[in-house]
């Protein structure tokens, strides 16, 4: 049993490294340690949860750093533009925690704009208004989880909003015996 979870190890590192090095990526070998860091947890739950947590982490220093939504006074780049339009909503704050269909923040908003939950589903959104101005986030186009998940787990991750970590690792562990096929 060890020996096939070897294997199967070696397969993700390896082809982890064939995309980095096909994708011309920077610091090839400080994401190669990182995935080996991954691939040292041996427990299953434990490997998805660090895993998650690189994620939510790359994720939000992405957003962070490149200021993709662009808040000013709690409000996003797209709510800016639909104001500018003059485009008649209930508010325009809060970006897409805030929903028009329930009229009202998501439950896990803070007071303060923040999140008291890691929804990695949340974090990978992108509004067809930054689609549109190329910012996409798809987990098979991130070299950490490329290969850990499966395409069953990349789609419930992906269409999984609003929901606390712990809700999302059941459902990855739940899809995790489709994994190579
Ligand atoms: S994803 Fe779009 S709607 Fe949501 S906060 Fe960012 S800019 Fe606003
Ligand atoms: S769970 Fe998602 S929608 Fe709710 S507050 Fe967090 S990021 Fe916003």
């Amino acid at each position: 049993m060890k020996k096939i979870r070897d294997i199967k190890d070696k397969i993700i590192y390896n082809k982890t490294e064939n995309y980095l090095n096909k994708k011309h990526e920077k610091d090839i070998n400080k994401k190669l340690k990182l995935v080996k860091k991954v691939l040292k947890k041996k427990d299953i739950k434990e490997r998805y949860s660090y895993l998650y947590d690189l994620l939510c982490d790359y994720l939000d220093n992405e957003f962070k750093e490149k200021n993709i939504c662009d808040f000013n006074c709690g409000i996003c780049k797209k709510k800016r533009h639909l104001k500018e339009k003059n485009i008649k909503k209930d508010t325009f704050i809060n970006g897409c925690c805030y929903s028009y269909i329930d009229k009202k923040d998501c439950d896990h908003l803070n007071k303060d704009g923040s999140c008291n939950v890691k929804c990695l589903g949340c974090k990978l959104f992108t509004c067809n208004y930054l689609k549109k101005q190329g910012y996409k986030y798809r987990l098979k186009n991130i070299y950490l989880s490329r290969y850990f998940f499966n395409y069953w787990q990349r789609n419930f991750i992906e269409y999984t909003f609003r929901k606390p970590k712990e809700y999302i690792l059941k459902g990855i562990l739940k899809r995790r015996s489709r994994i190579f096929k």
